[in-house]
């Protein structure tokens, strides 16, 4: 175990917007490689790495359904979607030495290993960053809810949900200078108040298995391996 972080395996969400830049679409490989270098520092600490990345930066099933597109069909292209992503993040992190895995809920052979449970954990224990892809495998669910299914799967610790923001606020930050941060919330806070977290599935999910969920900015360079340690700010949410 590593004396700079208490935590041993933990999982890290990103939305696919994160990887997109400015561009308002799509990857920006320097994006893409920045994040992978806060996961290189964290993983080189020792810890056990899950990441879940959401697909929104490509196509969102309700943006699909909303323009006509069949619910479900537009929802497995948002997972294919995902697949997109963790695979332009696993590109990045063996650029930099990282081993890692892919690991799709949707079969696709050739191109990412199948979620077979026991096979993610033997990553984790020889310190391969699994990257899960194709959110849950089913339409009707976010990638959000994914990550709070894995990493109950995985038993993390956490889920660090990076962020544009270092935390939760009571209104949004962004418009409103008056804004307070949150130091911790309960899970039933959050769904009483509907903050914006995480998706009311996930956190009920997570609130159910007592799996504290830290929502962080990943824009602060050095930042997931700080709030690991516990420094700078974040808002933790927890039973
Ligand atoms: N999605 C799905 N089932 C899942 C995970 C994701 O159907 O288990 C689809 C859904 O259409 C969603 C899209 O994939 O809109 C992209 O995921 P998400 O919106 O969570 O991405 P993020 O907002 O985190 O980038």
């Amino acid at each position: 175990d590593s004396p700079d972080t208490k935590f041993r395996r933990v999982m890290l969400k990103i939305s696919g917007e994160a990887l997109m830049g400015d561009q308002g679409f799509g990857l920006h490989p320097p994006t893409v490689e920045r994040i992978a270098r806060e996961v290189k520092v964290v993983h080189e600490l020792g810890v056990e790495i899950c990441m879940v990345i959401g697909g929104g930066n490509i196509f969102r099933g309700l943006q699909g359904s909303a323009q006509g597109m069949e619910r479900t069909t537009a929802d497995y292209m948002g997972m294919l979607a995902t697949v997109m992503n963790a695979l332009a993040m696993q590109s990045a992190l063996e650029k930099l030495g990282v081993f890692c895995r892919v690991i799709s809920a949707i079969r696709m052979d050739e191109v990412a290993e199948p979620y077979i449970r026991r096979r993610a954990v033997r990553h984790l224990e020889k310190k391969r960053v699994c990257i899960f892809a194709a959110g849950t495998g089913n339409p009707y669910f976010t990638t959000d809810t994914a990550a709070t299914l894995r990493a109950n799967e995985m038993a993390c610790q956490a889920i660090f949900k990076g962020t544009k923001v270092d935390g939760i606020y009571d209104k949004d930050p962004v418009t409103n200078a008056d804004a307070k941060r949150y130091e911790k919330v309960t899970y039933d806070e959050v769904l009483a108040k509907n903050l914006k977290v995480m998706d009311a599935s996930a956190i009920a999910l997570a609130r159910d298995n007592s799996l504290p969920i830290i929502v962080f900015s990943l824009d602060e360079p050095g930042g997931f391996k700080g709030i690991l340690a516990g420094d700078g700010t974040y808002t933790t949410v927890h039973g």
